[in-house]
C-alpha cells in the first residue's frame, strides 16, 4: 500500500470517511514524503528511539515516524481522526494514538509509562499553527527527560526562535527558546506540500534541550520578566521599557546603578542584548523586584 502522505492516498482517506479540514485546529496535512523524511531526519532517531508525535492527523508524519522507530506516542485533539489513524496506523502496532489536547496531556507521565525500552525520546510535530508558541513553550518549561523537539511551524516563528541578538528577529521568543534549547532552523518547506495550502511560508525548527541553561540567573521567573518587559516596544530604550513598569519611578536611580553594575548602558535597546546581557541586567535588577 502507498505511504499516508502520497496526494492519492490521502484523498482516498479523505473521500472515505468524508472528512473536511478544520482550520481552527490548524488542519494542513503533508503530502510530500519526501520532506517527511527529512523532518524525521532531523530528529536524528535510532532503531530503539521512541517518538512523542503533536498531533498526528491522518498519520502521514506517524507513519514515517514508525519506520524509523521503535515506539510512537502520538496525541491528537480530533476525536474524528481517531477512527481514521487506527485504520491508517494498522500496519504499525508499536503507534499508540491518545485523543487529548497536548497542553492538557501528562505527557511527562506519558513517557515514564510508554518509552520505558527505549534508549531516547524526541518530539516531533507538524504542529497546528494557532497554537505552536504555547505548546512549545509548556513542553520546554516542562524539562522532560526529551533529546530534541523537531517542529514545523510557521516560517516567521521559527526565524524568532532560532535568532541572534541585532536582528530583527530576535526578542523574547528568542531567549525563552534559546534558554531551555539549542534552537536551529533546519528545512525551509514551500506551501505546496501541504493540504490545503496555508497562507504563510513555513520552517523546520530543531530544539535540542539542554542539560542546563546556557546562564546562571538568580530566578528564572523575574529573569524571563526583564526580559519581556524589554521587549514591550521594541524602539524603545531598556531604561523606557522598564523604569514604570518592571521597577518605580521612584527607583529609577537605583535602575541605573544596577545597569552599571551590569556593564549594560540603559538607552541601549533590548533588541541589542545578549541572553548573558539579560542574565546579568535581571541579577543585578533582583534587589529591585517589588
Ligand atoms: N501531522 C499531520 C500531518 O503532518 O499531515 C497533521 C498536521 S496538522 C498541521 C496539525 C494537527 O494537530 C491536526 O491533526 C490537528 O487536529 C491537531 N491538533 C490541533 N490542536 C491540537 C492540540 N491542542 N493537541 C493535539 N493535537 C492538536
Amino acid at each position: 500500500m502507498k505511504d499516508v502522505a502520497t496526494p492519492a492516498r490521502t484523498n482516498e482517506i479523505l473521500a472515505k470517511h468524508g472528512l473536511t479540514f478544520k482550520k481552527s485546529l490548524g488542519q494542513n496535512f503533508l503530502i510530500d514524503t519526501n520532506i517527511l523524511r527529512k523532518i524525521v531526519a532531523a530528529a536524528e532517531l535510532g532503531p530503539d528511539a521512541g517518538a512523542i508525535e503533536i498531533g498526528p492527523g491522518i498519520g502521514a508524519l506517524t507513519e514515517q515516524l514508525a519506520k524509523e522507530t521503535k515506539k510512537v506516542v502520538a496525541y491528537e485533539i480530533d476525536q474524528r481522526l481517531i477512527p481514521v489513524l487506527a485504520e491508517t496506523m494498522a500496519p504499525y502496532p508499536h503507534v499508540e494514538v491518545i485523543n487529548e489536547d497536548i497542553l492538557a496531556a501528562d505527557v511527562a507521565g506519558g513517557i515514564k509509562t510508554h518509552f520505558k525500552d527505549c534508549d531516547e525520546v524526541a518530539v516531533v510535530g507538524n504542529l497546528p499553527y494557532y497554537v505552536t508558541t504555547p505548546i512549545l513553550m509548556q513542553l520546554l518549561e516542562a524539562r522532560l527527560p526529551i533529546k530534541c523537539i523537531v517542529a514545523m511551524m510557521q516560517k516567521e516563528v521559527a526565524e524568532r526562535m532560532a535568532a541572534k541578538p541585532g536582528t530583527k528577529a530576535y526578542g523574547s521568543l528568542s531567549i525563552a527558546a534559546q534558554f531551555y534549547a539549542d534552537a536551529e532552523e533546519v528545512l525551509t518547506v514551500p506551501k505546496t506540500v501541504f493540504m490545503p495550502q496555508p497562507n504563510v511560508d513555513s520552517s523546520v525548527v530543531r530544539l535540542k534541550l539542554r542539560e542546563a541553561p546556557p546562564v546562571d540567573v538568580i530566578d528564572e521567573m523575574w529573569f524571563f520578566q526583564v526580559v519581556r518587559t524589554s521587549f514591550t516596544q521594541r524602539r524603545k530604550t531598556l531604561q523606557n521599557n522598564l523604569v514604570g513598569s518592571l521597577v518605580t519611578k521612584e527607583q529609577k536611580p537605583a535602575f541605573r546603578e544596577a545597569c552599571e553594575a551590569a556593564g549594560i548602558d540603559p538607552s541601549r535597546r533590548g533588541e541589542s542584548l545578549s541572553m548573558e546581557d539579560f542574565a546579568r541586567l535581571s541579577n543585578e535588577l533582583y534587589d529591585l523586584k517589588m
